[in-house]
């Protein structure tokens, strides 16, 4: 529809460029170079818009828009600025003077365009729901099935207490692994990951007694009674949960009274008949964000209750009573984190386990965390070494179980991977963080953009989610801003969009940004485009962060990683500690085993240093056979005493010449700690190096801490 627009401006390029550009989409546009003028103009007619560039002949922008807003005139004003301006600037701008936008200069056509029309397409709309209509039916779904699930589970409990007390009624046991076949299905279609995946696993358990004729056997049944426990605390925690309850008024207007027939499409082999049991007791089911083995020798540990209700993270719990059994299982699955119970008295068979399972193929980085009944100091050097980033004391809230899970998913270095959504929609942002907490990414939201560099700076997003419409500047220039600076180069942009015509799709990738979503968005597309576009971004981040022959991080991105938790240990008034390693007389073992063997001492030296120490740790090549280990928040003396182990081990390792003929290695380090050493990085590092050549000078081999 055609709008009249007045703009205020001098420069003729500008004044033609932008003329051109309104009367092509029918609008008609008056110019004016002084403020005077334009004010006159306004008292005299109305407008729909009200473009001001920056300077005028006799007043500069913002103060013509101060004096528009002092005659009362509510005419919507975008600014053309040339300059980014400080948030405060902003703010006022927004709040005080109602001004709707703020473009930038130099002004690119296709947005321009798109953010012109965005400007008046957003004045016009009546409040349309960002929820699409699938989200809702879905809601629908989840809202009628927790009304029936307590009665479902009932029948699952009788079902399989009838096949208990009947071992020889083949017909009851079918029965119960149809019910929990049922449980799982409409569970998981439901998106409740955490009840059907437990609902699997029960399935499963009940189909191997019927496989194997075990229902004789009673220590079968304790394994059932077990995983229906689980499964029951799975569907009390949802069905208890308050915000479910709040879901279920909602739905109430919407429902009827029948009970609903779940549209779910039987899964393969939903048909017993036809149905192939799996060999594996736990499965690996998508839906679970997080896969947690706990490893303990009580028969249920204290915290049955799962998933994390603040982040809405589901966590599947897989648990393990022998070492044997959890390497298989940690083979089988894809663990995100381990909990293993420790006797402090007869510490080795948990050490053992953490570093075994830390050296399973893709789990050099799995978080560890021990479980005692008392935190003795002297084995936190030992956990530290095993990689163990907490000690938890038993027996074990269930508050504290899910603080844990989140540090120490949080903890693992690429570990959940960070959204930072700019949106001022709460109802949007809502659906679509609900939508990726539930796939374990950990989202941010902001409304308003103002401070987005410096939250980008602190959250360190691995992708940002940026609407098209928010307030003030247009998301296309926030895209552009951030991609000013040489650091967000590679950052993955994803626009969120009401409008998907060519122009501003164009204006998308014009600005700089990777993609584009249309709103309403569909879950699934949203899911997969963030997927697509994390596991890119991913794999570049890794492919330039690595160093090919040991895999620890080369030196910028050990810098980088540095500097962050330097900045982190300010602000929060926490310590860390940071050694420089570096291999004795390595000339030597090139020249007298041969370039390839000295090749391998480091490859070795890279993967030993990857498995040791806690997830949160990080580890990076310095150059040539020196590698450094940054110690997160813990002292010297635990770092230290972490470090000589490791050291202890490299020098115990038998390495093999080219000509077979086998040697060993020792190594010279420096440790320093902030704050004590010194509060800069550059200091910190000189001082380690420093310390690096005092072991060197008094006879190598050995670790320094002090002078
Ligand atoms: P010091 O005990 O004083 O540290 O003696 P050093 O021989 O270890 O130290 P120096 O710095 O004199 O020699 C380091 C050697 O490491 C020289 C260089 O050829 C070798 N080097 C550096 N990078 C690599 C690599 O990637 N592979 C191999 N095989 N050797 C390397
Ligand atoms: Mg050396
Ligand atoms: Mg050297």
């Amino acid at each position: 529809m055609s709008k009249s627009i007045l703009l205020a401006e001098v420069d003729d390029n500008v004044k033609t460029l932008l003329s051109t550009l309104l009367a092509a989409r029918h609008h008609t546009v008056e110019t004016h170079g002084d403020g005077k003028k334009i004010l006159d103009l306004l008292a005299l007619q109305t407008f729909d818009l009200v473009i001001v560039g920056d300077q005028l002949s006799d007043i500069d922008g913002i103060g013509l828009i101060v004096k528009i807003r002092s005659v009362n005139s509510q005419v919507p004003i975008v600014l053309l600025s040339k300059t980014w301006r400080d948030a405060a600037v902003y703010q006022q701008l927004t709040k005080d003077f109602r001004v709707s936008l703020v473009i930038h200069r130099p002004i690119k056509a296709a947005l321009f365009g798109a953010q012109i029309e965005s400007l008046f397409s957003s004045a016009e709309k009546s409040i349309q729901s960002h929820v699409q209509n699938e989200e809702s039916i879905f809601q629908t779904l989840q809202g009628n099935y927790l009304k029936v699930l307590p009665e479902r589970f009932e029948k699952l409990e009788e079902a399989i207490t009838l096949a208990r007390t009947n071992p020889d009624d083949a017909v009851s046991l079918l029965e119960a692994i149809r019910l929990a076949h049922n449980l799982k299905g409409t569970a998981s279609s439901c998106g409740f990951g955490v009840l059907g995946e437990s609902a699997s696993s029960l399935e499963k358990a009940l189909d191997a007694i019927r496989e194997n004729q075990l229902s004789q056997h009673e220590a079968a049944w304790e394994e059932i009674d077990l995983i229906a426990n689980l499964v029951k605390s799975n569907a009390v925690a949802l069905t208890g949960d308050p915000v479910a309850q709040v879901d279920k008024r909602a739905f109430a207007t919407i429902e009827s009274d029948e009970e609903m027939n779940f549209p779910v499409p039987p899964p393969e082999g939903l048909d017993l008949d036809a149905y192939e049991p799996q060999d594996n007791f736990d499965t690996y089911d998508d839906s679970a964000a997080v896969r947690v083995m706990v490893f303990s020798s009580d028969t249920m540990p204290a915290h049955k209750r799962i998933g994390n209700k603040d982040t809405g993270l589901p966590v599947q719990v897989i648990l393990s009573q022998n070492h044997e059994d959890a390497i298989a299982k940690a083979g089988k699955l894809t663990l995100d984190a381990v909990l293993i119970d420790i006797d402090v008295t007869q510490p080795a068979p948990a050490l053992n386990l953490a570093r075994d399972l830390r050296s399973l193929p893709g789990y050099e980085t799995l978080p560890v965390a021990f479980l005692s009944t008392s935190q003795q100091q002297k084995y936190i050097e030992d956990s530290t070494h095993a990689g163990a980033s907490l000690m938890l004391e038993k027996p074990l809230q269930s508050d504290i179980f899910n603080d844990a899970i989140e540090y120490l998913v949080n903890a693992r270095q690429g570990g959940r991977p960070r959204v930072l959504i700019v949106d001022d929609d709460n109802d949007f942002v809502k659906i679509v963080a609900s939508a990726l907490g539930q796939e374990g990414m950990l989202v941010r939201q902001m409304a308003d953009p103002t401070d987005l560099l410096t939250v980008i700076q602190e959250f360190h997003p691995d992708i940002v989610l940026l609407d098209v419409t928010i307030p003030i500047v247009s998301g296309f220039d926030v895209c552009r801003m951030i991609r000013t600076a040489a650091h967000f180069q590679d950052l993955p942009i994803l626009f969120l969009t009401g409008q998907t015509g060519l122009e501003t799709r164009l204006a998308a990738f014009e600005a700089g940004g990777d993609d584009y979503l249309p709103k309403p968005v569909a879950r699934i597309e949203l899911l997969t485009r963030v997927k697509v576009r994390l596991e890119r971004a991913r794999m570049l981040k890794e492919r330039s962060n690595k160093d090919i022959l040991t895999g620890l991080l080369i030196r910028r991105a050990f810098m980088e990683q540095l500097n962050d938790m330097a900045e982190e240990s300010k602000r929060n008034g926490l310590i860390f500690s940071l050694s420089l390693i570096d291999v004795d007389h390595f000339k030597h073992v090139n020249d007298q085993y041969g370039h390839l063997a000295g090749d391998r001492v480091l490859s070795t030296f890279g993967q030993l240093l990857k498995k040791r120490f806690r997830v949160e740790d990080f580890r990076g090549r310095w150059g040539g056979e020196e590698f450094m280990v940054a110690f997160r928040h813990i002292r010297k003396e635990t770092a230290g005493g972490a470090l000589q182990r490791a050291l202890e081990e490299l020098r115990a390792f038998e390495f093999h010449g080219d000509h077979g003929e086998s040697f060993n290695i020792t190594f010279s380090a420096g440790l320093v700690s902030y704050p004590d050493d010194g509060t800069d990085v550059e200091d910190l590092i000189r001082k380690a190096d420093e310390r690096l050549y005092i072991a060197k000078d008094s006879g190598r081999n050995q670790l320094v801490t002090s002078g």
